[in-house]
């Protein structure tokens, strides 16, 4: 991974390769060739001086050997010549007679000797080809071929016949050369190493600072509280920190009020609940209560409904339920088959009252009304029609049958027994068929009519209605 410190390395060391590669790559170049160039003068000044002070005859006297001692005195001076320069490995002055070429005086026991054999191909060349100035040797092959540089120049007193050479070491200048080379080198490794200290000083500092904040970025997250910014420079990362600080103290705040209004949220819901709780109670409470008086009120209206319907002294059917029942019957009776009825009233009942009070009275009513309801078997088709007038009704009954029941319910209450001992009652009945299609009215009218033909023919009667004619049963 190409981590901070990775990249500020890379970035150093590509700047330092680059920039001091190439000024110390050039530096170089510069000082090797200034150093050449000054070598090459000094030898070839070492030359000139060299000649300068050498005498045409008596190089003369020491190629001829004319003159004893000569040759050891030009080797004396050659000598000295050497001395004032220590990096000079020798000296040596050269006859050039056509393409004759001699050493006639060298430095002893030095690299060059008398004759020729012992100087190189580059100096007899140039020797050969007739030297008219001092010439320095090539500097590049001399070193590459580990030859030592030469430099000649021609003695001035006997210009085309003796020519001074010296000999410089080689060695000396790649020892230059090579010097400058390893300070080259060793100031490129300085910039390396230094670049190397420097992006990890870089690296680090730029690591802790956003180690801080990856800190602060965890702080946050755990909700603890923020380390301090203890190493600020005031730098882009401080105004980072700073800007981030800031932010986390706005989420706290936030979060913090979210938390107060969570808490108030909760209080009011708990609140509600209680409220809603006791409410649900209450209505309870008060469905509960609603309740048992809707039974109340239910069971007081069935009590009074039926009270409505019922008669209070007998307990039959009072006179509107049975004409309520009447109409039913009529609705009935055109789809399937007729009714028949029966209308009976007490015989002279004034006078049971009269005789025994009102209250045996009523005792015989409510005999008489067993008696109808023994007859039916039940209660629901006996009424009370008013007074001491009673109604049956007899569903799906022909005119026989209904006279037949008639005549059986006359003769019960005859027998009917009674307190006080001895008290009998009769009953007058009429009795009516509805026809197809006739009126209720009508119907009722024959049967009352029938009635009052039974109370007309001498009372404890059954007479039935058959149309408009009647006919006495009993
Ligand atoms: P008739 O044979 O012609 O029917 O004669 P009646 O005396 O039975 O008829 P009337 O109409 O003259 O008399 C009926 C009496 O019935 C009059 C009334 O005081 C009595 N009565 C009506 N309702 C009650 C009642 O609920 N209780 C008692 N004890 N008597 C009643
Ligand atoms: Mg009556
Ligand atoms: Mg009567």
């Amino acid at each position: 991974m190409l981590t901070i410190k990775r990249r500020l390395l890379l970035s150093h060391l590509l700047v330092i390769l680059l920039g001091a590669g190439t000024l110390g790559l050039y530096l170089y170049f510069a000082a090797a060739g200034q150093i050449v160039d000054a070598v090459g003068e000094r030898v070839l000044d070492n030359a000139r001086v060299l000649a300068a002070g050498l005498d045409g005859d008596e190089l003369d006297a020491v190629s001829r050997h004319s003159t004893p001692g000569a040759a050891a005195r030009m080797e004396d001076r050659l000598q000295r010549a050497l001395r004032g320069n220590p990096d000079l490995v020798g000296a040596y002055v050269a006859e050039v007679t056509g393409t004759d070429v001699r050493v006639v005086a060298a430095t002893a026991p030095g690299a060059v000797s008398e004759g020729s054999g012992s100087l190189t191909v580059d100096e007899l060349a140039l020797l050969r080809g007739g030297l008219k100035a001092a010439t320095l040797g090539d500097i590049a092959a001399a070193g590459a071929e580990g030859n030592d540089l030469f430099a000649l120049a021609p003695i001035a007193a006997a210009p085309s016949r003796y020519v001074a050479g010296v000999r410089f070491r080689a060695s000396s200048l790649q020892e230059s050369l090579r010097t400058l080379r390893l300070s080259t080198l060793g100031g490129l490794l300085f910039g390396v190493l230094a670049a190397l200290v420097l992006s990890r000083l870089l690296a680090e500092s730029l690591q802790r600072r956003i180690a801080l904040l990856g800190e602060r970025c965890r702080a946050l997250a755990a909700g603890d509280a923020l380390p301090p910014n203890q190493v600020a420079i005031g730098d882009e990362f401080d105004r980072v920190i700073a800007d981030f600080d800031a932010t986390a103290q706005r989420l706290r705040e936030a979060a913090g009020g979210r938390e107060d209004a969570l808490t108030a949220l909760t209080a009011a819901n708990a609140k509600l609940e209680t409220r809603v709780e006791e409410r649900a109670r209450e209505i309870e409470d008060a469905t509960g209560q609603l309740k048992i008086e809707i039974e109340n009120r239910l069971q007081v209206e069935a009590l009074l409904a039926e009270a409505a319907l019922t008669d209070a002294l007998t307990g039959l059917l009072n006179r509107r339920a049975m004409l309520e029942m009447l109409e039913q019957a009529v609705q009935a009776s055109r789809g399937q088959g007729g009714f028949s009825m029966i209308l009976a009233d007490v015989d002279h009942f004034k006078h049971v009252n009269d005789t025994y009070g009102h209250g045996i009275g009523d005792q015989v009513l409510m005999a008489a009304a067993r008696e109808l309801e023994s007859l039916h078997g039940d209660s629901r088709h006996a009424a009370r029609w008013g007074g001491e007038e009673f109604f049956v009704l007899l569903p799906g009954t022909g005119l026989m049958e209904a006279c037949r029941r008639a005549e059986e319910l006359r003769a019960r209450v005859e027998r009917m027994p009674l307190q006080p001992r001895g008290l009998r009652v009769t009953m007058s009945l009429g009795v009516a068929e509805l026809q197809p299609g006739e009126p209720l009215e009508d119907c009722l009218r024959r049967c009352d009519q029938a009635l009052y033909r039974a109370k007309d023919a001498g009372r404890n009667t059954v007479v039935i209605a058959r149309g408009n004619l009647f006919a006495t049963m009993s």
